[in-house]
């Protein structure tokens, strides 16, 4: 095997998670951030079963279970009235069916977690404050060329996120697609949350156009709270603070328990939600993509983060079965997973419809879907959290 690591552009629970994996494997590791601190936005992140596996594989489930809590139950109630639409158990019922738990975690926490079991390895290296600007494809390697100068390696993996630059030169099918929808996200603690707003649950309110997130984090002890709503005032990035005026407005007159939650928070983050069209290579050579870098996704099923890692534990199988051969790897990989991805994708921009839906559509959501059994949404989750092998491949 050569000397030469395999490089992986970014650090965020993509590149940690593939680190962690290749490293694992005995694979030598560069990763390269572009931020001079490594870190996580201050918010939450939901765990499926599928991620909670993929945490087993990659040794890191003690760590995650000590920062993570547990709902006991997934709900959407109407933005306006507060009739429940759906309600899902996550108990005993859930576990029994996906062999895991439902979790959400802190994001930081989840980062570190996987920064330092990756750091703990003596295969991976980590640079940050280094920005990779573009790659060449060697006869053995790449060249990845950096703003403080050229690095080689076996190969090169893009986990460099939504506006990936590995990516724009690799695929180079331009920016990503604006969706219209902002995001406002903040945390509160828990001592601010009334008791009846769900301490133990993950709650969506859904409104025309506008939906609220919220559940607990840390052990219980901070409180996670997200608004989307439609907007084309910002055509694309971001900006570091949301305008809480403007929220109030776009969620008045909805019921008072959303109005609460809005009004109790001063500061927001704010994003720019944006995804892409699927797509079903993303590896040529000796480099690939992976992550929100090869399908990102609106956040609406909360799998962003989960198909990330499930990517980078099918990657380091993959390496590891091809006797040295990465480019026989780099091209299956994508095989083993576009159709997953690619359903996550499609899924999502569906569920935002239905979360942000008005009129006979509203009206139809509220019939509908409160008919369901439980069984029955279990069984419409069985693609997601069971369609995957401890391997990361898709089982179509
Ligand atoms: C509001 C919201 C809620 C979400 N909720 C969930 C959820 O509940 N569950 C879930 O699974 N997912 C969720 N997601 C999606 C999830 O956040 C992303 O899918 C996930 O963070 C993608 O990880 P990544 O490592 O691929 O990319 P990123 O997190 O974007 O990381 C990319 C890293 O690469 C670095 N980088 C970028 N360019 C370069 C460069 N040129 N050189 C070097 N470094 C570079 C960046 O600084 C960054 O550290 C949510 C997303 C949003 C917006």
């Amino acid at each position: 095997m050569s000397e030469l690591p395999i490089l992986i552009a970014g650090g965020g629970i993509g590149g940690f998670a593939a680190a962690l994996a290749l490293g694992r494997k005995g694979f030598p590791v560069k990763l390269i951030e572009q931020t001079r601190e490594f870190g996580e936005v201050g918010a939450g992140i939901q765990l499926g079963p599928n991620i909670m596996r993929m945490f087993d594989v990659l040794g890191v489930t003690k760590e995650i279970r000590s920062a993570a809590v547990y709902p006991d139950m997934l709900t959407m109630r109407d933005g306006f009235n507060g009739q429940p639409v759906v309600e899902i158990p996550l108990g005993k019922d859930f576990e029994t069916h996906f062999g895991r738990r439902y979790g959400v975690i802190f994001r930081p926490d989840l980062h570190n977690a996987l920064i330092e079991a990756a750091s703990s390895l003596p295969t991976v290296e980590t640079v940050s404050g280094v920005k990779v600007e573009g790659f060449r494809q060697k006869d053995n390697g790449v060249s990845v060329l950096t703003d403080a100068g050229i690095l080689d390696g076996q190969a090169l993996i893009g986990a460099d996120g939504l506006w990936s630059s590995v990516r724009s030169q690799l695929v180079g099918d331009g920016q990503p697609r604006v969706a219209g929808h902002i995001a406002y996200r903040a945390v509160l603690p828990i001592e601010d949350v009334p008791e009846h707003m769900g301490q133990h649950r993950v709650t969506l309110w859904a409104g025309p156009k506008t939906h609220l997130v919220t559940y607990p984090l840390r052990r219980g002890e901070i409180f996670n709270v997200v608004a989307v709503f439609h907007s084309d005032r910002y055509e694309q990035g971001w900006n570091v603070y949301g305008d809480p005026e403007e929220l109030a407005e776009r969620f008045s007159g909805q019921h008072p328990d959303v109005r609460s939650m809005i009004d109790k928070i001063e500061s927001w983050r704010m994003w720019v939600l944006c995804d892409r069209d699927p797509i079903s290579k993303w590896s040529d050579g000796r480099v690939t993509l992976l992550g929100d870098a090869a399908h990102p996704t609106l956040q609406y099923m909360a799998q962003g983060a989960n198909m990330a890692v499930e990517d980078a534990v099918c990657l380091a199988h993959l390496l590891a079965i091809c006797d040295g051969n990465i480019e026989r790897a780099f091209a299956e990989y994508p095989t083993k997973r576009y159709l997953r991805t690619a359903r996550v994708q499609l899924t999502s921009r569906f569920y935002g419809d239905i979360f942000h839906a008005a009129g006979p559509a509203r009206d139809l959501r509220n019939l509908i879907l409160p008919r369901r059994t439980p069984e029955q949404a279990y069984q419409g989750m069985a693609w997601l959290y069971g369609g995957v092998t401890d391997n990361g491949e898709q089982i179509i």
